[in-house]
């Protein structure tokens, strides 16, 4: 089963995409998380793609697609994907459906003006990547790998803006893409994490019959 989270900075994407790999053996592919490795190891595309995600901007079409296509390819992937950040763009949309079987887009509504506050206090992990809340990590440090928690660059107030400016421009058109290929799964993102999850194990195992 291959499937795709969409949603707004904030959202919970990253969350959720994580605790539907832990539970039904997916592997977790997350775009952001793959260019901040490539910025993390200073490679040419790090260096482009730090200028751009610092200002909220995408990262092209081209590049991002090419990480995907690499990660999809290898034989961890053979149990199923949950694609995290991909596809943002109508374009990346497209090649997506035309090249793999997608069960599903789970789209995590919520209401966009509960959004800047879970993203200042948010932290991540510079190891694993994986998101905290800053009042669930007194001692700063994550409770999976250990790694340091640092505030992305990008989970700034006026960052966030632009970045949920281009999520309304670009991404947000995706989720009637979707619909219009019968793949949209909607649930309720305004709920406790644990509510969210058990919204989308709920979808999983709707589709697994
Ligand atoms: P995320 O961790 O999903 O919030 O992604 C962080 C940043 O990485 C985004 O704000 C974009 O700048 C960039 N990025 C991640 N995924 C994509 C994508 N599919 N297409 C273009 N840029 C992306």
């Amino acid at each position: 089963m291959n499937l795709v989270f969409l949603g707004p900075p904030g959202a919970g994407k990253g969350t959720q995409a994580e605790r539907m790999c832990k539970k039904y053996g997916f592997m977790h592919i997350s775009t952001g998380a793959m260019l901040r490795e490539q910025i993390e190891a200073q490679t040419e595309i790090g260096k482009l793609a730090a200028e751009l995600i610092d200002r909220g901007e995408f990262v092209p079409d081209d590049i991002v697609i090419a990480m995907v296509e690499e990660k999809v390819n290898c034989p961890a992937a053979r149990h199923g994907v949950i694609l995290d950040g991909f596809p943002r763009t109508i374009a990346q949309a497209k090649l997506l459906l035309e090249r793999m079987s997608i069960d599903a887009a789970i789209n995590i509504d919520v209401h966009t003006d509960c959004l800047v506050s879970r993203i200042i206090s948010r932290r991540t992990c510079t190891a694993c990547d994986i998101v905290y809340n800053v009042d669930d990590v007194p001692d700063g440090v994550c409770t999976k790998c250990g790694g340091a928690l640092t505030i992305r660059h990008d989970d700034t107030p006026e960052v966030f803006k632009e970045r949920l400016h281009i999520y309304t421009e670009r991404t947000l058109p995706i989720i009637n893409y979707c619909n219009e290929n019968g793949i949209l799964k909607t649930v309720n993102g305004n709920q406790s994490v644990e509510m969210v999850e058990k919204e989308i194990a709920e979808v999983i195992e709707r589709l697994k019959k």
